[in-house]
């Protein structure tokens, strides 16, 4: 397993005592911390310092979290895990195209909170296969080293955990996997039994790869059962 540590988390969260007990216990295991404290201030640091993760509160002053998320994506792959407040914003979070990785819902424990930290950072610097070729299925190119997917020879942008579960699939063609098991293996972390982040995802790729999502020729449903891949 990849050691995380000596990795830079950036913390966005104005509320003072939830940023100083999310940095000492990040320093703590062995990470190094950046703080900022609104939105603006988020967004500056994280494009200047480009951290390695980044801790991203939703309610904050100058720009909301979803906002400061969607701007860091038009440029930078960092992982984000949202902190949300109430369940709208966790609706927010999985419904939107934020392209945020992951969400941990207030109040948490810390110990979830590492789990999750290390997870996504580990996620992040997975290591690829050595083969430069992509996997092919009908009009689907997948280049697993290239991070990157196209549909007859068009680019299709997915967030990282859209491709993630996709190469999870797709590797696996045929085989079929429950949500829990997709949680586990390709979010990386035993989830207390959340399986919409499963189905919203799968949602989302297949209105960005199938030609019509409802009628789904490569990301298929065995019902009662989970996903597979059927190309
Ligand atoms: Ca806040």
């Amino acid at each position: 397993m990849q050691d995380t540590a000596g990795k830079t988390i950036l913390v966005v969260e104005d509320e003072r005592p939830i940023a100083e007990i999310l940095k000492v216990n990040l320093i703590k295991n062995g990470y190094k911390v950046l703080n900022a404290f609104d939105g603006k201030e988020a967004l500056d640091i994280a494009l200047a310092n480009e951290p390695d993760l980044i801790l991203l509160d939703v309610m904050l002053p100058t720009m909301d979290g979803f906002t400061v998320c969607k701007k860091i994506r038009e440029t930078k792959s960092t992982p984000i895990i949202m902190l949300t407040a109430r369940a709208e914003e966790v609706d927010k979070v999985l419904g939107l195209e934020l392209g945020a990785d992951d969400y941990i819902t207030k109040p948490f424990s810390l110990r979830e909170l590492m789990a999750r930290v290390k997870a996504n950072l580990r996620r992040s610097a997975v290591a690829v296969p050595e083969t430069n070729e992509p996997l092919c299925f009908a009009e689907l190119e997948i280049n697993i080293e290239r991070y990157e997917v196209k549909k007859r020879g068009e680019v299709v942008e997915l967030t990282y955990r859209e491709f993630e579960l996709l190469k999870y699939l797709a590797t696996q063609s045929g085989k079929i996997f429950s949500r829990e098991h997709l949680l586990n293996k390709v979010w990386d972390y035993e989830y207390v039994g959340d399986d919409r982040t499963v189905d919203v995802t799968i949602r989302r790729l297949r209105e960005k790869i199938e030609d019509d999502p409802s009628n789904p020729v490569y990301i298929l449903t065995k019902r009662g059962v989970g996903y597979y891949f059927g190309a």
